[in-house]
């Protein structure tokens, strides 16, 4: 289970005037843990990770905008997939799936109706943060039989 918020520590509202805006820009969810524990420099904590001052805390941003960019990229292209095979009624198994973002692993990550998405690689411990977890395959195919509908209606609505 991933951790919702990034935890940061600081001594100070100049330490927070630095930070604060480099994660709000990334939309990084965190909350403030207070000071750190003995007079140090700040840091953040997420999922077990600790990093280390504000240079530390600039690389765990672009790391966290890196991976949210792969996030999107492996969606997009099994949203394209599922329209591919929406449109032609043509579809293999593997289609259903999502590669994982993260190691590159082809068509891991599966839905199951009881659990959501989960990856089949154990060597892997990718799962998609709730902030950008993938429609199910159900709502997606509801969303383009709904984009169907619209082109019929649209098709009278718009007519001589
Ligand atoms: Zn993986």
């Amino acid at each position: 289970m991933s951790q919702k918020e990034a935890w940061v520590y600081t001594n100070d509202l100049e330490e927070q005037g630095m930070i604060y805006p480099l994660l709000q820009e990334a939309n990084i969810p965190f909350v403030e843990f207070g000071p750190t524990s003995e007079e140090g420099t700040p840091y953040l904590e997420y999922n077990h990770f600790r990093f280390d001052g504000i240079d530390a805390i600039k690389d765990f941003v672009e790391q966290w905008k890196k991976e949210e960019r792969a996030i999107k990229k492996v969606v997009r292209e099994w949203m394209e997939r599922m329209r591919r095979a929406y449109e032609t009624r043509q579809s293999g198994s593997s289609d259903y799936d999502i590669d994982c973002p993260v190691c590159g692993g082809c068509r891991d990550i599966s839905y199951y109706p009881d659990k959501g998405w989960q990856n089949t690689n154990r060597d892997c411990s990718f799962t998609f943060p709730g902030h950008l977890m993938p429609p199910t395959p159900d709502e997606f195919r509801a969303y383009l039989e709904h984009e169907g509908l619209q082109q019929r209606i649209e098709m009278f609505l718009n007519s001589e």
